[in-house]
């Protein structure tokens, strides 16, 4: 007995001489923690934390202080969160990235807040601007002049006399060109309007330099191609951008293959700091069927495999498509997008898809637009049988009272942007009248009816920034302070619920949801520290609160305290 005793204890002192090399060579210690956070996971078996642990680009642990603690070696790096509140990163699902990207560097129109303004601005920038290059972009806005009117050449020719200037408005419907780019173009006061755009002419039928819809394409046609390294430079810059604001994954919709060259380029050399989902066009659809490639193909950082589908036009532009005509155009029911000329052309295609595997993301916004492409979902898993396939409908702002329940019945999700609920619901009552009203941007009827949501910008035509989302899910204020309880405020969202979707929704939304999208062991290290916390402030302020660190698989791709201010 006293033997076995002495031996017992003489392995046990052993062990225990042993039990840190032991340790460590059992479990590796953390490459981060992160500890005294407020961590809301977004995991509903484990909603709040103190301290996460990384190794590598995945999170191993999730817990206290004193239970991540015993993850720290050496190397590990430690960041002290302060009490300050740790989200899952944002994950935007639906951006033009690369047109986002751009817009940074053009000239800023959209907030100008008169005519003259306006003008001073393309000035400035024409000094700027090398001889022979353009001035473009810009997003003006005209009902935030005061006096709000549409512009024309005469604002902007006296300043721009030997440079093309084609500036756009932000719902990318309309541009104003300046002279020097209507004789490029050829636009003359004989000039048609071209079939689906308007020319806009004074009333002698000179154009005024205002082109809309397919009028722009004149312009388009004579404007210089991007060049690779200006699409190199607009990424960079839009990447820059996603990491200063807590983005660590985008679905950019309609990419053109070149923007998925530069991607790639980006990721080989390790500068890829936020995860891409690229869904080219569908009337493309057969480049990605002959590669057979399905939906989600590539790497956790860069995936192709779906297709962007356009039903319709805009609310902005009259050109979204309803069932009954806008209230202020009887004579106007809205678009269907040539692509839906006629509908089986679409369906064709759409059935192509699916069959391959792809995903598709239809953008529609009026009523019948919606119900037209729910028809054509409903076909192909009548044609094909059900399979986890998620259709998406982009956009989905106004909804038929019928529909909602075929978006749950079909597991349609909804991947909707509530900033354009603040925007817009300046004005959309004018266009749509009440009752239609009431079922727009309807989140908390989507969400009732057991529809997935995903959440994103539309940027460049909304901006990237999360908080202004989160914002305007919450408080549906709309932008022009009138309605400060929030239009149409029975559809509000919580501030968990707008989190989750913009987190573990959005990345459900392509397929990633085991990989990303809260913070749980396993799981990709894409976090995003806050300096306010957005569950208990008021929810007004949510749109000043600034990300401190953003963190992409486990490396700090932005951090506030070593910025350069810019
Ligand atoms: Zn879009």
């Amino acid at each position: 007995m006293k033997t076995t005793f002495r031996l017992i204890r003489a392995v046990a002192v052993l062990l225990f001489a042993l039990a840190p090399s032991l340790d460590a060579q059992s479990r590796p210690t953390a490459d981060l923690i992160i500890r005294n956070a407020r961590i809301w996971t977004v995991d509903k078996n484990h909603p709040t934390a103190q301290a996460v642990a990384v190794l590598r680009d995945r999170i191993v642990a999730v817990g206290s202080n004193d239970e991540i603690g015993a993850w720290r070696g050496a190397q590990t790096r430690v960041i002290d969160a302060a009490g300050k509140l740790l989200l899952p990163g944002f994950n935007d699902a639906h951006v033009h990235f690369v047109d986002g990207g751009l817009a940074l560097d053009r000239v800023q129109l959209n907030d100008a807040s008169s005519a003259e303004e306006f003008a001073r601005r393309i000035a400035e920038r024409t000094k700027a601007t090398p001889k022979a290059e353009w001035v473009t972009g810009g997003d003006w806005d005209e009902t935030k002049w005061n006096p709000a009117r549409m512009p024309s050449k005469e604002l902007i020719d006296p300043a721009t006399p030997d440079t093309p200037v084609f500036v756009s408005r932000y719902d990318g419907h309309m541009a104003l060109a300046n002279s020097v780019t209507l004789r490029l173009a050829g636009i003359t006061a004989k000039t048609p309007d071209p079939p689906g755009g308007v020319i806009v002419r004074d009333e002698q039928g000179n154009p005024t330099g205002a082109l809309k819809d397919a009028a722009m394409d004149y312009v388009d046609k004579v404007q210089p191609p991007l060049s690779h390294d200006q699409r190199l430079k607009a990424v960079k810059r839009a990447l820059a951008h996603a990491a200063a604001l807590g983005v660590t994954s985008v679905q950019h919709m309609n990419p053109e293959y070149a923007d998925i060259a530069v991607y790639q380029e980006l990721l080989q050399g390790g500068e890829l700091t936020a995860r891409i989902y690229a869904a080219p066009l569908i009337p493309n659809v057969d480049d990605q069927v002959k590669i057979g490639v399905r939906h989600a193909f590539g790497s956790p950082f860069l995936r192709i495999g779906a297709l962007k589908a356009y039903a319709d036009g805009s609310l902005g532009s009259a050109t979204a498509y309803f069932f009954a005509p806008f209230t202020n155009q009887p004579d106007n029911r809205g678009l269907l997008s040539d692509e839906m000329q006629p509908v089986s052309l679409m369906q064709d295609r759409m059935m192509r898809a699916d069959a391959a595997g792809l995903q598709i993301c239809t953008h529609a916004i009026g009523d019948q637009g919606i119900s037209i492409i729910l028809d054509l979902y409903n076909e192909i898993v009548k044609a094909h049988g059900e399979s986890d396939r998620r259709f998406r409908i982009e956009h989905a702002q106004h909804m038929a009272a019928k529909d909602f329940d075929r978006f749950a019945q079909l597991h349609v999700i909804a991947s909707v942007q509530p900033y354009h609920a603040i925007d817009d619901g300046r004005w959309a009552e004018e266009r749509i009248g009440h009752d239609r009203a009431s079922r727009t941007y309807a989140f908390r009827t989507f969400l009732d009816r057991g529809v997935r949501l995903a959440l994103g910008t539309d940027w460049n035509v909304a901006p990237l920034n999360p908080m202004l989302t989160v914002y305007a899910a919450v408080t549906r204020a709309t932008l022009d302070g009138k309605n400060p309880g929030g239009w149409f405020p029975e559809q509000k969202l919580t501030v968990p619920e707008t989190v989750e979707a913009y987190t573990l929704g959005s990345a459900y939304a392509e397929f990633q949801e085991s990989e990303k999208g809260s913070i749980s062991p396993g799981k990709l290290a894409d976090m995003v520290l806050l300096d306010g916390d957005i569950f208990t402030i008021s929810p007004a302020k949510i749109r000043d609160v600034k990300v401190m660190k953003t963190i992409v698989g486990g490396k700090v791709v932005w951090d506030a305290a070593n910025a350069e201010v810019h």
